[in-house]
């Protein structure tokens, strides 16, 4: 039997379920609980109970499983002791199971999260003894959630009562069971626990973080390969340094050193051999200086050292700055080994002192290096002070550049014709000598601004007007009979001859103009063999071919390689002037000259004279067998007016 609650506890009416009997009881139980229970009540049947128990799931009219408690007792036995009547009741205990279930799932995800947290969690008591260790702390720490049990945290945390236990983030020092410190991100909350005080911590290894930051720091600040600081921090350093110095009215100075030819050694040795010959420069220079002067690398083999406190009476200052240097310049000299070979070095080196109180840091550094590169030109292996002679120098230098951008605007130049003739002192042609018109200055020697030019490539543009004009000039000619015939030098500039489309100009120039090729002669230098020979000969060839004809200039002062010599395609030898000036009086420079001619004639060339003055020059040279001449002898270099009238 059952009542009307059973059957309100499944949805039904009791109407509904009648008649009932055991199978309608089994009908509605779930069949994994139905064994359960089954099992129960033969337990009962055989007297090894007398009372059952159960939470099972049975069916509800709507056809989901509801929680059921069933329990019951056996109220009667049969003689043989078989069960005969059982009480029973039903409680809907299904809310409740929910909600069991629900709390059970919680926290078996809570417990999911506890263990595979990225972060450690430390639960500490009231006595600071720890209770709870997960396992990102057993790997954070080393120690296992055994081994911290009941462990006061102090071992692993000193600062731990320092920490606000407001749930901040907060930095401090940890201990691993190794006994390695690290930095630890920790975030500490007061909470209760049974009524008595707990500290849950949230803690989290920041090694990796902190190193990092310091490799971006040593990254952004310091030099990859000498591990000293680089152009960035040298120059925060030099601010400090040269504040430094204002206030204690003590001098400052910057050293400013370029290893010599490092260049060659790298292109010849390989970049790792070089790389290799700057650390070593990195750790000597690093050993010369105080523990407040700074050492740091430009880049490439330029390194800077900052001297401070240094004496506040000038000359001692300088001679202390001086001795500094000095040490650089011995230690840097010594050899080097690099891979088993011995290499020797040395360095030119600048020194700037800051005397002004005005003076940046910039300018400070920029006279230096000027300072520096004064020191290359005396020859290298040198220190040279900045002085005020030498910026002096600078700024003529660049406001003669200045000038001659502006000049090639205006196009100030001129250009002077200084007569050729062979043995029979006829005119057989004309050198082409750029002359400058300075506003303020005068005639200005190309002697003093070509090698500027060519440093700030200025000498590309010059040349091709020079170019322009000496094929305007053929052209003028060639209609006159008697000048038709003239052949026209032109100077070329190494810079403008290794330009990608000189070739191209100059073929443009002649195009354009009108010119005849076969009257235009180029006078090169023989600096161009120490230049990339192969396109030289290349590009000088195509030249050839269309007529031009190709004269070495200044033969015999510079490096020529007999090799390169032969495979140039070459007209004509022109004996330097400075050969020809003492001819007469160094038995030195006779023989030159006539190496030269005889060396022309072997190589079927034509050789020409410059600078001849003098009846004696010319008379020695004829002797000598040289065919041509070019000199005061025979004209100055006029403007065109005054060369041409010497033809009426
Ligand atoms: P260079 O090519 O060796 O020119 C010869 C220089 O010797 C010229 O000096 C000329 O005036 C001078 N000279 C000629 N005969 C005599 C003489 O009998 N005695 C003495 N003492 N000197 C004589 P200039 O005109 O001052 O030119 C100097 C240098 O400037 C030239 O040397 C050449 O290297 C360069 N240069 C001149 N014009 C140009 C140009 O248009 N382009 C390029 N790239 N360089 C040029
Ligand atoms: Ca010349
Ligand atoms: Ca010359």
């Amino acid at each position: 039997e059952i009542n009307e609650n059973w059957a309100k506890i499944l949805g039904y009416t009791l109407r509904e379920l009648m008649p009932v009997d055991m199978d309608t009881w089994q009908n509605l139980t779930h069949p994994d609980d139905l064994k359960k229970c089954l099992k129960m009540f033969e337990d009962c049947d055989k007297g090894l109970i007398n009372y059952y128990e159960s939470p099972i799931r049975m069916k509800h009219k709507k056809g989901e499983w509801v929680w059921i408690r069933t329990r019951g007792s056996i109220t009667t036995r049969t003689e043989d002791g078989k069960a005969e009547f059982t009480l029973g009741t039903h409680l809907d205990i299904n809310a409740q199971m929910i909600a069991e279930a629900n709390l059970k799932e919680q926290y078996d995800y809570m417990q999911m999260i506890f263990e595979n947290m990225i972060d450690g969690v430390v639960i500490v008591d009231f006595n600071r003894k720890i209770q709870l260790f997960n396992p990102s702390s057993e790997l954070i720490f080393g120690y296992s959630h055994k081994e911290m049990i009941n462990q006061n945290i102090k071992i692993l945390l000193p600062d731990f009562d320092e920490i606000p236990h407001d749930g901040r983030l907060q930095y401090t020092e940890a201990n691993r069971k190794n006994g390695e410190a690290f930095p630890m991100e920790i975030g500490i909350v007061e909470s209760k626990y049974n009524r008595e005080t707990i500290f849950v911590g949230m803690l989290r290894d920041v090694t990796e973080r902190k190193n990092a930051e310091e490799a971006i720091h040593k990254l952004a600040y310091f030099d990859g390969l000498s591990g000293l600081p680089n152009r960035r921090l040298m120059s925060d350093r030099l601010q400090q340094a040269l504040l430094k110095s204002v206030r204690h009215e003590t001098h400052m100075a910057i050293i400013f050193i370029d290893f010599d030819n490092f260049k060659q050694i790298n292109d010849s040795l390989g970049h790792d051999v070089g790389d290799l010959l700057l650390k070593q420069i990195s750790i000597r220079l690093s050993t010369l200086v105080r523990e407040s002067d700074t050492v740091a690398r430009l880049g490439g083999d330029e390194f800077i050292l900052i001297l401070e406190d240094l004496d506040s009476q000038l000359d001692i200052a300088l001679s202390q700055a001086e001795s500094v240097a000095e040490g650089v310049k011995a230690q840097l000299n010594k050899p080097y080994e690099l891979n088993g070979t011995v290499y020797a070095g040395s360095c030119s080196i600048g020194i700037a002192i800051a005397d002004e109180q005005s003076i940046t840091a910039a300018e400070l550094l920029k006279q230096a290096d000027l300072a520096m590169y004064q020191a290359k030109l005396a020859g290298k292996n040198a220190i040279k002070f900045f002085s005020v002679e030498m910026q002096e120098k600078v700024n003529i230098r660049m406001r003669l550049e200045q000038d001659l951008r502006t000049t090639l605007f205006n196009e100030g130049f001129e250009i002077f014709y200084q007569p050729q003739v062979d043995r029979n002192g006829k005119y057989i042609g004309a050198e082409a000598l750029l002359r400058w018109k300075h506003p303020e200055k005068g005639m200005i020697s190309p002697m003093q601004f070509i090698p500027i030019a060519e440093e700030s490539g200025l000498i590309v543009p010059i040349g091709q007007w020079v170019l322009k004009q000496a094929c305007v000039c053929l052209v003028r000619w060639a209609e006159n009979p008697l000048l038709a015939d003239l052949i026209l030098a032109v100077n070329i500039s190494v810079i403008e001859l290794s330009q990608d489309e000189w070739v191209e100009n100059v073929l443009n120039t002649l195009q354009s103009t009108g010119a005849n090729p076969f009257r235009l002669k180029l006078e090169v230098t023989e600096s161009v063999m120490a230049f990339d020979i192969e396109m030289v000969i290349a590009k000088l060839t195509v030249l050839r071919e269309k007529g031009i004809s190709i004269s070495l200039d200044d033969f015999g002062t510079g490096y020529s390689s007999l090799t390169y010599l032969k495979s140039l395609p070459l007209n004509q030898l022109k004996i330097d002037q400075s050969f020809v000036r003492d001819i007469l009086v160094d038995q030195n420079d006779l023989a030159i000259a006539e190496t030269i001619i005889n060396l022309a004639n072997m190589m079927d060339l034509d050789v020409i004279a410059e600078g001849v003055e003098t009846e004696e020059q010319l008379k020695i040279l004829k002797e000598k067998g040289c065919k041509s001449f070019q000199g005061y002898l025979f004209g100055r270099p006029e403007p065109i007016e005054a060369f041409e009238q010497a033809f009426i």
